[in-house]
């Protein structure tokens, strides 16, 4: 599954017509945001090619993940990970390796996967095709599942082995699984694997969550272990549990930290913006800096993105809002991590418009910064 030869693939020409809408004008529009000012300077661009390579984990077989009516209209419709792996191929096209994560053994995958999770909860995704993500029997959904879990595996190896310093999963981060079970659209907990892999790989990972929602997921697979998990979110948002906030204050602005087992929360109000982003990521900025990490996992949900979304989200980042988390993320892998830093998409909700060009945005800004 090494991906040591880092070779440049080119991505799938298969003809995708979703919401009545042809994947070329949809592109038009997205482009028509401006991207990252890094990105667009022409003397970066010529500088891509005396620096590594970013892996980007993406398969057409992502777009088989159809929840809801299965015709593309749930806010989880994977055609923004097709969206964001072209949107970063087009930007960096000498930087930008696709990598197909089925090409990663199933047996392994399924090993990993059994590695965090129960084994009863894993046969009945993957053997029986049943899960509360979905309605019936669909073994392909379970498939599908291994495949995003393969994406992250394989990246994890090609930063273990040096292979690259910044992965990007669109379909990665899947970040409320439990051991036990899925939860919010979220199915097998790639970033937990990957954070304890990269610990037994002799590696000191750290996992930072900006997704709006909580990574409760994530903390309670890692809460027992020495690696720090750290999550922004909105107190007032799923999941509703008491680890990962103050149920007393969950309209508040607040901290919900477990010090003793590395788990830190901020919480941030219903209709927060930019500031109380900024404030949270200076916050956990400091906790970075004092824990040292050499390798930085992020949750880069976009669902904290203003504007209309399908899961009635009120929160108002902006694109310098996520430039902002983007910069700090690239400015301590640098300091402590030699950049390494492995990305899953997780959440976002305008799966055409904003979500694929935030990741975009927040991928290219960390790989150009931590190669400058
Ligand atoms: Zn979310």
């Amino acid at each position: 599954m090494s991906v040591g030869a880092c070779i440049v693939i080119q991505l799938p020409t298969r003809r995708l017509v979703l919401n009545s809408q042809p994947i070329g004008e949809i592109m038009n529009n997205i482009t028509s945001v401006p991207p990252t000012p890094s990105a667009s300077s022409a003397v970066i661009r010529e500088r891509i090619a005396a620096i590594g390579q970013l892996g980007i984990a993406y398969s057409d077989d992502y777009l088989v993940w159809q929840l809801g009516d299965g015709d593309g209209s749930h806010p989880t419709n994977p055609m923004r990970a097709q969206l964001a792996t072209s949107l970063l191929v087009a930007e960096l096209p000498h930087a930008a390796s696709v990598e197909d994560p089925t090409s990663v053994d199933r047996h392994l995958v399924r090993a990993a996967i059994e590695s965090v999770h129960d084994l009863d909860f894993v046969s009945r995704v993957i053997d029986d095709g049943i899960d509360v993500a979905w309605t019936g029997r669909r073994t392909e959904m379970g498939q599908t599942a291994m495949t995003m879990f393969a994406g992250t595996m394989l990246l994890t190896h090609a930063m273990i082995a040096r292979n690259i310093t910044v992965g990007f999963n669109p379909q990665g981060a899947k970040h409320h699984a439990s051991s036990t079970g899925s939860s919010g659209f979220c199915v097998f907990n790639d970033m937990a694997w990957a954070a304890l892999e990269f610990a037994t790989a002799g590696l000191r990972p750290l996992y930072l969550d900006w997704d709006i929602h909580a990574g409760d997921g994530t903390q309670s697979l890692l809460f027992d272990t020495e690696i720090p998990t750290l999550s922004i979110h909105n107190g007032a948002a799923f999941p509703f549990d008491g680890m990962t906030r103050d149920l007393t204050r969950a309209g508040t602005r607040h901290t919900r930290h477990h010090e003793a087992n590395h788990a830190f929360n901020w919480c941030i109000e219903d209709t927060d913006g930019d500031d109380a982003f900024a404030w949270a990521i200076g916050e956990a900025m400091s906790v970075i800096d004092d824990y040292r990490p050499d390798v930085i996992l992020v949750a880069a949900g976009a669902d904290g993105m203003g504007g209309a979304n399908d899961l009635g989200m009120r929160n108002e980042y902006s694109y310098s809002g996520f430039q902002h988390a983007a910069l700090a993320v690239a400015e301590a892998a640098t300091r402590w991590s030699n950049g390494r830093v492995l990305i899953g998409g997780a959440g976002g909700y305008q799966p055409l418009t904003h979500t694929p060009r935030v990741w975009a945005n927040v991928v290219e800004t960390v790989y150009l910064e931590v190669n400058r």
